[in-house]
């Protein structure tokens, strides 16, 4: 078998990567010349634990290539796939579908035999059908077929999710796509994998349902967490006395400052989008987006009042910059909304973080970055955790409490033992673990 991925971005390469080691040929194109020029030097272009050696093993055995020719990529492909992004459209939300439908019309440029044209970018509902006119018109002979293979993988356990996932869903109106699809996932098949087949719509549908499914859990448990505060509850608890039960599960009950990426915030708004447009208000969606939004910047209004009620003058060190550790992705980072926040207010920032911090140096100029924890801490008037990096998980607490102004700390991924803190003298506030008592 033999693919071209369009789109050598955090869901291109990994997928490309990963089909390869099952023993696919696979081009991995992209129009940003200097993305490729990299990965052809043998660069990885983002932070994804153990890509650079799933990428360098597979071009060593032949496998696995980069290209911006599209022609030479699809030259004998069984299957291409769309990874381009699709980024919220500016102005009204909407899913921007320019960079999926001009890889529609480039690969009717490029078809040479029969094709299975295949989007696993996330896409509204309609998309795919509209991929199969733009081909069409463009070459009403061509022999293809439009497939939908939405992706579930995480950032930063990328390749763990691809090759192992709970579900692979395929939207496929024909016998001949379906048997494609099943050869190019038959590793997973054959570790009994459940492979969910439906229309194109049906699973262009379920990958917006899933992505908006968890924003909800996550909104709902951090609403939960501010009322913990206030009634003295323990949101840890409630999550895991919640969690035990079967119906609800324990995954996503982690209270934090607001779901960020380049996922959840740009689905959960094209799905209130679409679902405005076909008269069928999704109004929970609605309620989480907002929520969301505010909870974000309410952040920095808790690390103000942690710092007294005033950080005018005031140096904040941010511990974390990505929207979650094992990535350098910055996309709608709770960060980008703290740090302006926090500097509108007077304060100076000190940031670091691990892998994120050249992408967030694009974002926010304006931080003073660190080469280290305790080196944005030093003589800080407080310190916030953003993200709950491994590294930040087991500071030395003596040495934070001679760094700092005053041992003032906000953790917002509620990292630290509230009551250890306490103890150690700490002025300490997390997310929904009884501080306001
Ligand atoms: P990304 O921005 O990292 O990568 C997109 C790449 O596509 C870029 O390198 C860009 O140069 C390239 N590109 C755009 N148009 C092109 C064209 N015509 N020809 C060749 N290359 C082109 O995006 P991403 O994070 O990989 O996301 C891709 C899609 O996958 C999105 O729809 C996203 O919603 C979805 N998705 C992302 C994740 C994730 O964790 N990042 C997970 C699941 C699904």
């Amino acid at each position: 078998m033999r693919i071209a991925m369009i789109g050598t971005g955090y869901v291109g390469l990994v997928t490309g990567a990963c089909f390869s080691e099952f023993g696919v040929d696979v081009v991995c194109v992209d129009k940003d010349e200097e993305k490729i020029r990299r990965l052809k030097a043998g660069e990885i272009p983002i932070f994804e634990p153990g890509l650079d050696d799933l990428v360098a093993n597979n071009v060593k055995a032949g496998r696995l290539s980069f290209t911006t020719d599209l022609a030479e990529g699809m030259k004998g492909c069984d299957a291409v796939f769309i990874a381009v992004g699709t980024p919220s459209r500016r102005g009204d939300g909407h899913a921007d579908l320019s960079y999926v439908y001009a890889a529609a019309a480039e690969i009717a440029d490029n078809m040479d035999r029969y094709t299975v044209v295949v989007t696993k970018s996330t896409v509204p509902v309609g998309t795919g059908r509209e991929v199969e006119r733009i081909i069409r018109q463009r070459r009403p002979d061509g022999d293809f077929d439009v497939c939908s293979n939405p992706e579930f993988l995480r950032e930063g356990a990328a390749i763990n999710d691809f090759m192992r996932p709970d579900r692979v869903v395929i939207g496929a109106g024909s016998d001949r796509s379906r048997e494609v699809m099943r050869q190019l996932y038959r590793p997973l098949f054959l570790i009994e994998t459940p492979i969910v087949f439906t229309e194109l719509e049906t699973s262009e549908m379920i990958k917006y349902a899933a992505n908006t499914f968890l924003a909800t859990k996550i909104t709902f448990i951090n609403e939960i967490a501010d009322l913990c505060e206030r009634v003295g509850a323990d949101v840890h608890d409630v999550a895991k006395g919640i969690g035990l039960d079967g119906r609800i599960g324990r995954k996503f009950l982690h209270p934090g400052p607001g779901y960020g990426g380049s996922c959840f915030p740009k689905d959960t708004l094209a799905l209130v989008k679409t679902a405005q447009d076909y008269g069928s208000p999704l109004r929970i969606i609605e309620t989480v987006v907002d929520v969301n939004h505010r909870r974000k910047r309410a952040m920095a209004e808790r690390i103000v009042a942690a710092c007294g009620g005033s950080v005018d003058g005031k140096t904040v060190a941010l511990l974390g910059l990505t929207f979650k550790p094992n990535t350098d992705d910055m996309r709608d980072s709770p960060s980008l909304d703290i740090v302006p926040e926090l500097i509108r207010a007077g304060a100076t920032v000190r940031g670091y973080d691990p892998e994120g911090m050249d992408e967030a140096a694009k974002l926010l100029p304006d931080i003073k970055y660190c080469q280290s924890a305790y080196e944005a801490m030093d003589g800080a008037d407080a310190v916030a955790i953003v993200t709950e990096w491994n590294e930040f998980r087991a500071l030395d607490i003596n040495r934070i409490k001679t760094l700092l102004k005053a041992p003032v700390m906000i953790d917002l991924r509620n990292v630290y033992d509230p009551q250890e803190m306490r103890a150690a003298g700490f002025a300490y506030t997390c997310i929904g673990r009884g501080t306001e008592r």
